[in-house]
């Protein structure tokens, strides 16, 4: 019967996908809430180096919500993006990760602290600027700093783009293009980007077992040594997977394996570990 309302009308009428659409508008009203009312914090998870030490981290953010508990940030990001959320809630993100920095920063194996950074918030005509406010205000070493972007990110407007992140890294920010392998990017323009990493993707990581041959993941390395860039595998799970990927070429790692993200407070205990052993 549905069919006779005609096309586009029978989703109206479908209870399920009606009950998710007032769910997902009670989750962008709580989304919006959810910065006075201090229901955001940061994780850290932390990058290893061929010693198996930890380099550095990346800033994950984390939503408690009080009336859903935890939202996973790959649900609420993309609707703090489309309902442009995105740009107080990036704010937050650099504004909180930029004052722990100043605290990492005094424990001197800790070399790099890797923010993501969306599209939207990349597209801002005042990133630049904001950014250089914020590591302004809190004395930052911005070669310290890796922001992490993707495909999308980058590709919407490629010369503009490169224009930012040339800028960017001339004052000494590192640049990062994660998810690797997950986008639509063509070859050329990764070679024409200003990049100093390439994160491979977990899906792609998922691949290497160390028993079966991982040729995509071999490859994705080898083009990142080919541009000279520094390649970081992203959700290392077991230590087969670890040793292939060294194998490969790896420079760093982050994953379950290594570590969970962790509090900074627990960052910290490992950082003070590390230094005593
Ligand atoms: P991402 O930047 O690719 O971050 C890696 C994600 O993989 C994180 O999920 C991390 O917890 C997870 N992960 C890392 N190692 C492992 C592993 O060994 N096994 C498994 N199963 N998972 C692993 P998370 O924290 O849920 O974040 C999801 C995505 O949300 C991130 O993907 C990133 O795109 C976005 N995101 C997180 N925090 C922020 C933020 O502060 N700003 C923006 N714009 N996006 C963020
Ligand atoms: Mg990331
Ligand atoms: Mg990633
Ligand atoms: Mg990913």
């Amino acid at each position: 019967q549905a069919k006779e309302l005609g096309r586009g009308q029978f989703y109206l009428f479908d209870p399920e996908i009606q009950k998710r659409v007032e769910q997902r508008i009670s989750l962008e009203h709580d989304l919006k809430r959810a910065i006075a009312q201090n229901e955001f914090s940061l994780l850290y998870q932390p990058q290893f180096n061929a010693q198996q030490q930890i380099y550095g981290a990346e800033v994950l953010i984390r939503w408690i919500s009080e009336q859903n508990g935890f939202v996973s940030p790959a649900e609420f990001i993309p609707l703090a993006e489309e309902t442009g959320l995105i740009h107080a809630i990036g704010d937050w993100v650099i504004e909180s990760a930029l004052l722990q920095m100043t605290v990492l920063n005094q424990y001197a194996s800790f070399k790099r602290l890797s923010i993501n950074v969306s599209a939207w918030q990349f597209a801002d005509h005042n990133f630049v600027k904001k950014l250089l406010a914020q590591t302004d205000k809190f004395n930052i070493d911005v070669s310290k700093i890796t922001l992490e972007l993707t495909e999308t990110g980058l590709l919407q407007n490629v010369e503009e783009a490169k224009a930012k992140l040339s800028e960017l890294r001339a004052v000494g920010f590192k640049i990062a293009l994660d998810d690797f392998g997950t986008g639509y990017s063509s070859l050329s323009y990764l070679r024409e980007l200003p990049l100093d990493e390439l994160k491979i993707d977990k899906a792609f990581v998922d691949e290497v077992d160390g028993i079966k041959p991982a040729p995509l993941v071999e490859s994705m390395v080898s083009i990142a040594k080919h541009l000279k860039l520094w390649v970081v595998a992203e959700g290392v799970e077991t230590k087969a997977q670890y040793l292939a990927l060294e194998n490969m070429g790896c420079d760093h790692y982050q994953g379950y394996y290594f570590s969970k993200p962790i509090t900074a407070d627990k960052l910290i205990e490992q950082l003070v570990q590390e230094q005593q052993a």
